[in-house]
């Protein structure tokens, strides 16, 4: 089912939790924290934390803060400081202006509307009008095609161009995107293991185009399979109602255990959070991870409340 050997001990291994602050952790949030965290620990790597507050309409006051201290109460801490993403706007410029100066970015004037005939896809400028800060955009070559073998979902392959076309590195309302900042700061944590849900496997071909273009390394992916409501729905940070409780990590915890295909009975005695982790960092099974269904997990929709299910 999946491709994970158990890892060796002496790997090197770096692995990552990096959430936006867009809403408190939810049971898929916990999933790919404790997955990416009990990959690298078995591995006897590293873990670090980062908070990819990019974006400030999008962002919930203190949400941030509420995170981390909700993985704190789950036992998850990361070893070394946080890296925050609002400090690292010098390093993501820096990393711009190398792709501007090989003229693999470009600045790009067209609206949201104008690309609509094109399905929203940027494959050449359309634009009518020049605006006063255009959005920065990495060009992608007619045959980028970009393969990959992931540890769990198995090998993957996406025609960038068809599926994506140029995309956004810096937005016209000046924020950074996701892309590059976290193929900037992957490097820069020297992370050799990324772990996280399902979700952003159709980004990580673009990550290995920045990477390229970057001469950085490309780590290892793994995606994890999503979380669902009871109605087959993504969670979602922004529904409160779906917020994992800090104040009562047991469930959760063992929840995401078994959500992660390892034995329930592994942690039968374990009577709280630190033997959970202990008992869970003893008995992890990496082969056992489940895919989840690539369909159902490509056709998620608007979250709903209710109890979780695994997309399978
Ligand atoms: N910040 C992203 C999120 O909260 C995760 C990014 C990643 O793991 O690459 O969904």
């Amino acid at each position: 089912m999946t491709r994970l050997p158990d890892a060796p001990a002496t790997r090197t291994c770096r692995g990552r939790f990096a959430p936006s602050p867009t809403g408190d952790l939810h049971a898929g949030s916990l999933l790919a924290a404790f997955g990416s965290w009990l990959l690298a620990r078995a591995a006897g790597g590293e873990w670090l934390l980062r908070v990819e507050d990019l974006d400030p309409p999008r962002e919930v006051p203190g949400a941030a803060d509420r995170q981390l201290a909700a993985l704190a109460a789950f036992g998850l801490h990361g070893d070394g400081p946080v890296l925050r993403q609002s400090t690292r706007g010098e390093v993501y410029q820096a990393a711009l202006d190398r792709l501007l100066a090989q003229g693999r970015a470009f600045a790009c004037h067209c609206s949201r509307r104008e690309l609509a005939a094109a399905g929203g896809i940027h494959r050449a400028c359309v634009a009518s009008a020049r605006r006063p800060t255009p959005a920065i955009r990495l060009r992608v070559p007619a045959d980028a095609c970009v393969t990959f073998d992931d540890a769990v979902q198995g090998t993957q392959r996406q025609d960038v161009a068809a599926a994506v076309g140029d995309f956004v590195l810096r937005r016209a309302d000046g924020c950074w995107a996701y892309q590059l900042a976290v193929v900037v700061d992957d490097a820069a944590q020297g992370i050799s293991d990324v772990v996280r849900g399902a979700d952003l496997l159709d980004s990580t071909p673009r990550q290995i185009l920045l990477q390229r273009a970057l001469d950085l390394p490309t780590p290892r992916y793994t995606h994890l399979p999503l979380v669902l409501d009871t109605h087959g729905h993504k969670l979602s940070k922004s529904d409160a109602a779906q917020a994992i409780d800090p104040d009562d990590p047991l469930p959760a915890l063992r929840a995401a255990w078994r959500a992660l295909g390892q034995s329930p009975a592994a942690l039968e005695g374990a009577a709280d959070v630190p033997a959970v982790l202990l008992a869970a960092r003893r008995a992890f099974v990496p082969g056992r991870i489940p895919r989840g269904d690539p369909a159902r997990t490509a056709a998620i929709a608007a979250p709903h409340n209710g109890h979780f299910t695994i997309a399978q």
